[in-house]
């Protein structure tokens, strides 16, 4: 089939509707964009989901049980026999190839046409998958190919190229569609399109990479080479694969690098640190930093007195003392006589931040101001004064900060704080309200490194890889419905020896009445019944944020000891003398917010617990979710399991973080790919005068294509 046929339909060949395409007719071409395959592009790189290995003709011997094989066989003894169990007929030919003999059997057949085709001393190629039953073999339901008389079985298998000597393609099929005809189409689509696609990738990375040029990885990724390793092929590291993802990372990687240069080559503010106020202090705090907060801070510093703006991310576990790096780097830039806004996504949290800096900054002589939602009218109009004049060194808050009418006199740095609640957008709207500020964004989610290489690409890393000392590691047990009782026994002897407690109910959405009801009505039984001598406190995100306040100044101080929550108290609070956390229905929850969860407590001196209480309902995927969190502190072991079981999108809410889909590459497994790609992408953009040389036309049109509006490269032209 030629190419051409179509040019006239479309001047991008590759856009073709499928519909137009001879031998998919309506019915197939709506099953198809079921599958979100729409046009000959979309088809094109819908890689197989593996491969049919056809190369050669096995011995029955050496048949295995992974996947659909070739043999040959005589045929010693066929008929029809009786299921013991279920009354069932079924047809049976028994095979040998000298080698071994082999039990073949069909439990839907017409049985006169059996009776023809299959007799004993008969020579046949069957193609089919070998299953174990105890200790037989059996194949159900195979192709047969019987052979003429005085046929050689190479006569029959090189008659037919397509099936037999070679791999073939499975790909992923939708109710109504066999992979017969799968397999028809996307022939059709790699024999005729494959040759017109192409990538403007520049050659000479092309080469150095040893790639195949992206028309021939198309056509070798659906239809490889019988020279290929199965190996290869079987892990996705074959050269056609492989030629692919290294394409989809390079554009990726090029559009972060871009993003990055944009703003290394603005010119931002050059700070001197005299620490005029951070060492007094250091003088005020009851600890020493750490180590790694010292590293960090000083990470911080050289990027605050260079001249290019700084963007970084600090990222450190849950507990790891990052409030504490992002107050002292606020000194440096109010020392600079310059403003800070620090951004939090809940107001509970901004709130928190906003208690503790407020008396060190008072005693600094230095103002900060409070910004969310629910600050009143009177309030707000006091507080936006503040921060346009430039009486406000800091302002703490919500999303409140980033609106229009927050102006600032100087944004000199903007720091987010749980920065992976927030997405791109919000950090482009922070750096708005400054002249090039610096800006450095924090969270506790410890992504995979492929991962922090996607979505925060364009920042440079810091991390606080060491917990504050006199910490015991957190113990954490599993627990089901009925021992609930054993865990409230724990919680009781805990309040008796001062500490406190929180206990959490799932809250999936906070207008679901439902879950709202279990945490009130589970709060009142334990009032009542359980611990009838302690205050405890409930808290929700229905709360207003006054009352919200008040219920965590309580639970600070102490007043109240054990504290029912709905997941409000995820992110960030900071309780040192809490020593349990109870979690209902943990399986609901995600790993990575579990493991947020469990950085609430393990925070004081005191041997800290957390009991995850499963449901009768958990399935076995929960069961063994809840599994790794009994297992593992370590943040990253549980990101990665987060990430295997829930995929990337899930664990960072796509929409959120500007991920792109990938066609054909795999985040967990393609990591290694993902480096190379980033080097020669970010080695492209710093050697060469990228953003103009008429040598990048193409390249940049691309990349403008593929990142559509989420580039925000107003420099690309
Ligand atoms: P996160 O990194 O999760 O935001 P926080 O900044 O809230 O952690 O710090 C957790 C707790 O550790 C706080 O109570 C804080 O006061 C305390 N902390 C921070 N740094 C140190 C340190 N160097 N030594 C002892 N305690 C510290
Ligand atoms: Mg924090």
């Amino acid at each position: 089939m030629s190419a051409t046929r179509y040019e006239s339909l479309s001047s991008n060949p590759l856009a073709t509707p499928l519909h137009q395409l001879r031998g998919v007719g309506p019915r197939i071409a709506e099953k198809l964009s079921k599958m979100g395959l729409s046009d000959i592009e979309s088809a094109l790189y819908s890689l197989p989901l593996r491969y049919e290995d056809r190369r050669n003709i096995r011995k029955i011997s050496q048949l295995h049980e992974q996947g659909i094989q070739v043999f040959t066989g005589k045929i010693l003894a066929a008929g029809e026999s009786n299921t013991v169990r279920q009354r069932r007929k079924i047809y049976e030919v028994v095979i040998s190839d000298g080698t071994g003999k082999l039990c073949l059997k069909w439990f839907h057949y017409r049985k006169p046409l059996m009776q023809k085709k299959f007799v004993v001393g008969q020579q046949a190629v069957f193609i089919g998958e070998p299953k174990r039953f105890g200790a037989v073999r059996e194949v159900h339901h195979p192709d047969v190919q019987f052979l003429a008389p005085g046929q050689a079985i190479s006569d029959l298998t090189s008659a037919d190229p397509l099936s037999y000597g070679c791999y073939l393609p499975v790909y992923a099929l939708t109710e109504g569609l066999h992979q017969k005809t799968a397999r028809k189409i996307w022939r059709k689509v790699v024999e005729g399109f494959a040759p017109l696609a192409s990538s403007p990738l520049p050659e000479d990375i092309r080469q150095r990479q040893g790639l195949l040029p992206i028309s021939r990885a198309l056509q070798l990724a659906h239809w490889p080479s019988a020279e290929t390793p199965v190996e290869q092929l079987e892990a996705g590291t074959d050269l056609a694969r492989r030629s692919l993802v290294f394409d989809e990372f390079f554009f990726l990687e090029l559009g972060l690098a871009l993003r990055r240069q944009g703003i290394a080559l603005e010119e931002g503010f050059s700070f001197t640190v005299a620490h005029r106020y951070t060492a007094p202090l250091a003088k005020m705090l009851p600890y020493r930093l750490t180590d790694a907060q010292r590293r960090v801070l000083n990470e911080i510093k050289q990027d605050m007195m260079a001249s290019r703006p700084m963007n970084r991310l600090l990222q450190g576990d849950v507990g790891s003392g990052k409030t504490i790096v992002a107050l002292m780097s606020s000194l440096i830039a109010i020392e600079n006589h310059t403003q800070v806004a620090v951004v939090a996504p809940t107001e509970i949290l901004a709130e928190q931040h906003f208690l503790q800096f407020q008396p060190w900054l008072e005693q600094l002589g230095l103002k900060v101001v409070y910004l969310s939602g629910s600050t009143t009218a009177r309030d707000k109009k006091s507080v936006l004064r503040q921060i346009s004049a430039g009486e406000a060194d800091m302002v703490v808050g919500t999303h409140a900060v980033l609106q229009q009418g927050v102006n600032f006199h100087k944004l000199g740095l903007g720091i987010i704080d749980e920065q992976h609640r927030f997405g791109v957008r919000q950090r482009a709207a922070l750096r708005k309200k400054g002249t090039h500020p610096d800006l450095l964004v924090m969270t506790a989610t410890p992504i995979p490194r492929s991962l922090a290489l996607t979505v925060y690409g364009d920042l440079s890393l810091s991390i606080i890889d060491e917990l504050p000392p006199g910490r015991t590691p957190i113990k954490t047990r599993v627990l089901s419905d009925q021992d609930r009782i054993k865990a409230y026994r724990h919680i009781h002897a805990e309040l008796s020896r001062g500490q406190q407690a929180y206990i959490v109910y799932p809250l999936v959405e906070e207008t679901e009445k439902s879950d709202l009801l279990a945490a009130s009505e589970g709060f009142d039984y334990l009032r009542q019944e359980v611990f009838p001598d302690f205050q405890l406190g409930l808290l929700h995100g229905r709360l207003k944020s006054e009352e919200k306040e008040q219920l965590m100044r309580a639970f600070k101080a102490g007043n109240i000891q054990l504290l029912i929550a709905t997941t409000v108290i995820e992110v960030g609070i900071d309780v040192p003398n809490a020593s349990v956390m109870m979690v209902e229905h943990a399986e609901r929850f995600g790993l990575a917010q579990l493991h947020q969860l469990r950085g609430r407590v393990g925070r004081g001196a005191a041997a800290s617990c957390c009991l995850l209480i499963r449901s009768q309902r958990c399935t076995e995927e929960g069961r063994q979710r809840l599994a790794v969190m009994a297992e593992s502190n370590d943040g990253f072991r549980i990101a990665e399991a987060d990430l295997a079981i829930r995929g990337p999108g899930e664990v960072l809410g796509t929409r959120q973080s500007g991920l792109p889909d990938f066609r054909v590459a795999n985040l967990l497994s393609d990591g290694r790919i993902l480096e190379e790609a980033r080097q020669e992408a970010f080695r492209l953009v710093e050697n060469n005068h990228f953003i103009d040389d008429p040598r990048y036309d193409e390249l940049r049109q691309e990349l403008k294509m593929r990142w559509g509006g989420r580039l925000e490269l107003a420099s690309l032209g």
